[in-house]
């Protein structure tokens, strides 16, 4: 929950939008959840993001961010992140380990227990040092992927339990866009030197980085004389670390006119950051991750409706369709096409589904369909 503003609409079709993908201005789109039409909002100031014509809604408004992305505050009220920034003060002071959290700070999974310290003494975990910007890019790179499916967790059970609930299902559907857009992106960091000054610019895209490199240099040039650009790093997919790098290095920030992504280390401080950079593992995408990736859902849902639409047709045509419950009939018509009995008669002399395919010149495919269909019949009891 958030003042983080909307950043994906829907398209005539249903089908989400993401800001980054729309011209400034006008659009086509609708709000996942009121229907209302959008504005896109893509000024320098604030993150770019859609706004209601009217009244924004409710949905819009409590939608989910992304967690240590659009926020660093990983959810806690003001007077909890300022108890943590003393904690984390007091902890760097040569103590490290913090003698008493409020069971709230310690039920976030922001401390744990170091039972090896006499009197129970705590400790920040990795998810405690994001909002303090103590964790390293390395670490933080592991870790994020884990707390950015955290609200997408909530919202499929929300939305499983309450199928019926319009707004559970755009929150849900919202978020997803979110996600698959973020993993899509890369990360990159490159030098720059510019007239005589060295800045290291950090970003994320979703092309290549031949592709931003000429933009790159266009932007520059508007600021400085002379520039050149040497790329240093380019990680695949890991564009959700950009903007924790901003936040852990803001005091590094070197602003160019409106830009915002240049940084200023000086040679010993950046040795550290590029090579916690460099050790950060290549991104591995879990099961979860690969669906919301493909837009699993959204196939699922077409393939579906298309054969609703299918069986609707077909109705409307006076077709019956599929074979009445408890009839064998039609799977043994349909073994008995030669090709499927020769096949059949391969299965039963024992051979595996790889040689019966070799010898009968069909694919292991079809012949698998047929031991299938050849299973279900033996299952049926006589009749
Ligand atoms: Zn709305």
């Amino acid at each position: 929950m958030t003042d983080v503003h909307l950043t994906i609409g829907l398209d005539e079709n249903s089908e989400p939008v993401s800001i980054h993908d729309v011209a400034s201005g006008k659009t086509k789109l609708h709000c996942p959840f009121c229907g209302g039409p959008l504005l896109a909002k893509k000024g320098h100031v604030l993150q770019h993001h859609f706004a209601h014509l009217g009244d924004t809604c409710h949905g819009a408004l409590t939608s989910e961010s992304l967690p240590a992305f659009d926020d660093f505050n990983l959810r806690l009220a003001a007077k909890e992140l300022e108890e943590l920034r003393g904690l984390w003060e007091s902890s760097q002071q040569g103590k490290y380990a913090v003698p008493a959290v409020t069971p709230r700070l310690s039920a976030m999974g922001l401390f744990k227990d170091n039972p090896f310290r006499a009197g129970g003494q705590w400790e920040f975990t990795h998810r405690g040092k994001i909002p303090v910007r103590g964790l390293s890019l390395n670490l933080f790179g592991q870790l994020h992927p884990l707390l950015l499916l955290e609200p997408h967790e909530t919202l499929q059970i929300a939305a499983a339990q309450e199928p019926g609930n319009t707004q559970i299902q755009a929150a849900l559907l919202v978020y997803r866009a979110q996600l698959r857009r973020l993993y899509s992106t890369h990360f990159y960091c490159l030098q720059v030197d510019a007239d005589g000054e060295r800045l290291y610019k950090i970003g994320l895209t979703s092309r290549q980085l031949e592709d931003r490199l000429p933009e790159i240099q266009r932007d520059l040039r508007v600021h400085f004389e002379s520039v050149k650009i040497e790329p240093l790093l380019f990680k695949l997919n890991r564009g959700h670390c950009e903007r924790y790098f901003k936040f852990r290095y803001a005091d590094h920030n070197r602003p160019v006119g409106r830009l915002t992504e240049y940084f200023t280390f000086s040679e010993a401080e950046f040795k550290k950051v590029l090579s916690d950079l460099k050790r950060m593992p290549e991104r591995q995408f879990n099961e979860i991750e690969t669906k919301i990736q493909r837009d699993w859902w959204a196939k699922e849902k077409r393939r579906i409706s298309a054969v609703r639409r299918g069986v609707a047709l077909a109705k409307a045509n006076g077709l019956r369709l599929g074979r009445p419950k408890g009839s064998t009939e039609d799977v043994q018509t349909y073994l008995a096409k030669p090709a499927n009995a020769k096949i059949v008669q391969l299965l039963k002399a024992g051979q595996t589904v790889r040689a019966a395919a070799v010898t009968a010149g069909a694919s292991t495919r079809t012949v698998q369909r047929v031991k299938r269909a050849l299973a279900t019949l033996l299952d049926e009891p006589d009749s």
